[in-house]
């Protein structure tokens, strides 16, 4: 641990103390090969695999791969594993971030316009390598970034760095750019004789070919498309790309092995994501019972944002708890019951940047408030956000074969979701990068 402290107060030293940063990069690859070699058996009152709670069970995980689950007087422990027992704790598998953008940071420090304009792209990674690190001290050891917003592919060199072992963050999957329809994104409001760069690669038509590829040549995991926008002088969200036009770019899209996921609000924009062929759908602010029907009919998974539409209205000034709610924030309560009423699979994912990296937990408790169980609530953050991001083969779960992402959180979020507050434990791919006891 001592050497991670070191790592995170690189960026107070010199350029001369290179030979020492070397020094400390040569140290943190040891510390990992040499922490990842290690047996280890975790033991809590509870333990959530991902589907179920289990009463005194145990994981026990050899470097990067679990080995065994069950009740702890059910498992043989290896003489040369280290034994971890938390008591009033709950063992959950590493958690996923269904929707984050590590490139921005709260709109009430400073607003969207400012950082997509005014900060450089240096900048804005220098502080995502912060946010990076606060995600996964939070539990999160995977996450889904939904577009760099401006800062071009920023996301793709953190990635790196972070597979690399060079700063400490969740497993990526990343949106690089994102796609836009002319006319529709922002920021927006400046006179027409000026060229604003965008904060979202606009492209329309069959120039969408170009653009998905040119996309995924530079790092795109998935593609990431605006279906709608407040669009226009009226500022409504209005869908932005024909059906055609978005059954072209999931053609392309599909064709290398990637898929496509929607930001979409609007009715018309869902249903179009949707047949087109989208894998989720962001925000979905005006879904209702039969587009979420028809969104599990197509086997579509619904990212609901819903602490983005609760944090926004605050610092436009909402006082929660004084003031009545406003009218996007009735809609969004509304809209998640609907969903939640459709059967259709409901993800955890909470445009994470829009409030801070590493408060991931308000989204989740933000559902329970709108209206879902605490243990879905969970699932939806394990089991099916792995679903949602073919991810289910190996992560999302407590299973002998799986990776060791292990999180440890005092008391039982199945009860109280905000216990993901407090976590005791975090370990990715077997390596330890929290443990508070
Ligand atoms: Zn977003």
């Amino acid at each position: 641990m001592r050497v991670m402290k070191y790592l995170y107060n690189l960026q107070s030293l010199s350029m001369k103390s290179l030979k020492l940063i070397c020094c400390i990069l040569l140290c943190m690859s040891v510390f990992n090969v040499s922490n990842a070699q290690k047996i280890f058996f975790i033991t809590a009152d509870r333990l959530f695999d991902g589907t179920e709670m289990h009463s005194k069970w145990g994981v026990l995980t050899d470097g990067p791969k679990i080995i065994k689950v069950g009740p702890k007087d059910q498992i043989d422990i290896p003489s040369n594993a280290t034994v971890i027992n938390y008591g009033d704790a709950t063992i959950t598998p590493g958690l996923i971030e269904g929707h984050s953008h590590l490139l921005l940071y709260p709109y009430n420090i400073t607003d969207w316009d400012t950082q997509v304009l005014k900060e450089t792209d240096s900048y804005r990674t220098a502080r995502a390598t912060v946010h990076a690190k606060n995600t996964l001290l939070a539990g999160f050891t995977t996450a889904r970034d939904l577009g760099t917003e401006g800062a071009g592919y920023s996301d793709v060199a953190i990635k790196r760095a972070i597979n690399e072992g060079i700063i400490i963050g969740p497993r990526l999957m990343v949106a690089g750019r994102a796609i836009v329809s002319t006319g529709s994104y922002g920021p927006k409001g400046y006179d027409h004789d000026q060229e604003i760069m965008l904060g979202a690669e606009p492209a329309d038509g069959n120039d969408l070919i170009r653009v998905v590829r040119d996309q995924i040549g530079k790092g795109a995991d998935f593609i990431k498309i605006y279906a709608d926008y407040r669009w226009g002088v009226n500022g409504e969200d209005r869908p932005s790309f024909t059906l055609d036009e978005l059954k072209l770019i999931n053609e392309v899209t599909r064709s290398s092995g990637r898929v496509m996921v929607c930001h979409a609000k609007s009715k018309e924009a869902i249903r179009r994501a949707v047949l087109a062929g989208a894998e989720t759908i962001e925000h979905g602010d005006f879904i209702d019972v039969e587009l979420g029907k028809l969104m599990k009919e197509h086997n579509v998974t619904y990212i609901p944002t819903v602490a983005a539409v609760d944090v926004i209205s605050q610092y436009r000034g909402w006082k929660k708890g004084v003031m009545d709610p406003p009218a996007n924030v009735l809609n969004k309560r509304k809209s998640f019951k609907e969903a939640i009423a459709s059967g259709v699979s409901i993800g955890m994912g909470g445009d994470v940047g829009v409030y801070p990296h590493g408060e991931n937990v308000l989204e989740m408790e933000l559902m329970v408030e709108y209206g879902m169980q605490p243990f879905d609530v969970l699932k939806a953050a394990t089991s099916v956000n792995s679903r949602a991001f073919h991810l289910d083969d190996r992560l999302g779960f407590l299973k002998p074969g799986y990776i060791s992402d292990v999180v440890v959180v005092a008391g039982d979020p199945s009860k109280n979701i905000s216990a993901i507050r407090n976590v005791q434990f975090v370990m990715k791919e077997g390596v330890i990068y929290k443990q508070v006891k």
